[in-house]
């Protein structure tokens, strides 16, 4: 499992800064998460302004 970060991304950044095992690169359009990288810690989650990123 790993979170994944939905369309309502506005690309801000915040979450890519705060990921401990720097999982998190910009894509194209919005931020996207390394499923094999990320550790489920949730904080890109509680970090995001617009909620983009969830548990899948
Ligand atoms: Fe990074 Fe944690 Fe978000 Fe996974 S859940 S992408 S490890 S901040
Ligand atoms: Fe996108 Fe939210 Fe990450 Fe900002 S914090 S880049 S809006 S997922």
């Amino acid at each position: 499992m790993a979170y994944k970060i939905s369309d309502d991304c506005i690309s801000c950044g915040a979450c890519a800064a705060e990921c401990p095992v720097s999982a998190i690169s910009e894509g194209d359009g919005k931020y996207v998460i390394d499923a094999d990288t990320c550790i489920d810690c949730g904080s890109c989650e509680s970090t995001c302004p617009v909620g983009a990123p969830q548990a899948e």
